[in-house]
């Protein structure tokens, strides 16, 4: 048992977390930043952090991920790095010819005190940046918040810094996405398209991070919202935030800067939440729901329909980003199961009452927490206590899912250990029709597994 230090007993922690269910800020902003066309991420710290968030995210995605560091040593670690990354600037825009740099901190950074706005005006100053390029930057502390909270702060600092107003209102929507797959992102684009509404979203992963194999290397893949576009996101009608943690902070962010009015939405996992996203689109840019779209809506039905005797009363563990799981937790009820265990190692208020109100009429007394001591050693312990018939997280589940032999899907980020997961969308009523066979297909290989010889049936 590679687990087998969990102990059963629950006691109250208020200083240690074992086995945490986040990873570290800059990696959110890292991949936000690579969803704008010609970025080169920019890690304000030691190569150590930045080699961890390309690696986690290379090995998330099996694709190459590009991006610098200012390579703190012991000087720039008292100092501070500001000569570093102005030289990093300088170094970047000759060497590897980005459109853009963004850049993040570190903790190092952070707690040195490093101020990025000084620094990247400084460079401009200098005269380190060329006419037509751009330098962002966000704050990313990572002893604070997650990946997520990385995430929204990149996001809101590209909706800050290039969004522009010009009083020429723009006949488009902005979809401020949370954090997706690059394939999430084209299915939400692909769905615009059949409601026939223009949108902007922001940032854009797909193209970059799932771009095809032609035989040649590109630096920069073609995906990614292009910067014209992003500062044209300060003229359009509206926005609509994916994810009140990761997508909401955008939104915010631009409504501040250009007066657009946002609504806040979940990411459109399962189907209610893509119901919802999608009369606010229709609503936003005045369109109908077209037919094609009710077809697929009424395809996903039809599958929740004729698997619902399967799901029914199965109990649940997962563990995640917030975005994710709120959606998730909804469609796992629509889909007759019982999320009883829920755990999310970002920090912040809504998430729990968010959960209690969805589970209020069904699950009234689920385990639920998150922020620093909700992790996933905590997670293990309740399983011990009630177990559960299905497991869904990260590859980090795969101990539990082990020791305590649990069917065990995986969903979410990082995803180490398997390959293709980044090409499916989950968003969508589409990506409602993958994850619910990806559930049953767990469940009815464990039913296969563990039937005798005598009850193993070819019709299930
Ligand atoms: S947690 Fe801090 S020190 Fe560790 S990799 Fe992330 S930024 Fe670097």
């Amino acid at each position: 048992m590679l687990l087998r230090h969990t102990k059963k007993e629950v006691m109250e922690r208020e200083a240690l977390t074992i086995n945490p269910a986040k990873t570290c800020q800059p990696i959110g902003a890292m991949y936000a930043a690579l969803g704008i066309h010609g970025c080169l991420p920019h890690s304000h710290g030691s190569q150590g952090c930045c080699s961890y968030h390309r690696s986690t995210l290379t090995r998330h995605y099996k694709e190459p991920v590009m991006a610098a560091t200012s390579s703190f040593t012991e000087g720039a670690s008292v100092f501070g790095g500001q000569a570093n990354l102005v030289t990093a600037i300088n170094n970047i825009f000759m060497v590897y010819e980005p459109d853009l740099i963004a850049v993040h901190s570190t903790c190092l950074s952070e707690t040195i005190g490093d101020d990025l706005q000084q620094i990247v005006t400084k460079a401009k100053d200098d005269g380190k940046i060329p006419e037509g390029k751009h330098v962002i930057y966000a704050p990313t502390p990572s002893f604070v918040g997650s990946h997520v909270t990385g995430y929204a702060n990149m996001v809101a600092a590209m909706a800050e810094q290039f969004a522009e107003n010009t009083d020429k209102q723009l006949d488009q929507i902005n979809i401020v996405a949370g954090w997706m797959e690059p394939a999430d992102m084209r299915e939400i684009k692909r769905i615009a398209k059949e409601l026939g509404v223009s949108i902007q979203l922001f940032p854009d992963t797909s193209d970059v991070l799932d771009a095809p194999q032609t035989g040649k290397h590109v630096f920069y893949p073609k995906g990614g919202i292009s910067v014209p576009a992003l500062k044209s996101t300060g003229d359009s009608k509206s926005s609509i935030a994916l994810g009140c943690f990761s997508g909401e902070p955008g939104a915010i962010a631009l409504d501040k800067k250009c007066t657009v009015p946002f609504k806040t939405e979940d990411i459109p996992v399962g189907l209610r939440a893509t119901d919802r996203f999608l009369m606010s689109l229709g609503k936003a840019a005045g369109k109908k729901i077209p037919e094609s779209i009710t077809d697929e809506r009424g395809r996903l039905v039809d599958l929740m329909t004729d698997m619902e005797q399967y799901f029914h009363g199965r109990k649940v563990a997962l563990f995640g980003d917030p975005d994710a799981l709120i959606p998730l937790t909804e469609f796992l009820l629509d889909l007759n199961m019982k999320p009883v265990h829920i755990v999310s190692g970002t920090p912040g208020k809504l998430f729990e009452q968010r959960m209690r109100d969805i589970l209020a009429d069904s699950v009234p007394d689920a385990n639920i927490k998150n922020g620093s001591q909700a992790d996933i050693y905590l997670l293990h312990q309740w399983i011990k206590n009630e177990p559960v018939d299905l497991l869904i997280g990260n590859t980090y589940g795969k101990y539990i899912a082990r020791d305590e032999d649990i069917p065990f899907v995986r969903h979410g980020f990082p995803i180490l250990d398997r390959i293709g997961h980044s090409y499916f969308p989950s968003v969508g009523y589409m990506g409602g029709l993958r994850l619910a066979e990806k559930i049953l297909e767990a469940l009815m290989d464990r039913q296969d597994r563990d039937a005798p010889e005598e009850s193993f049936e070819l019709v299930m």
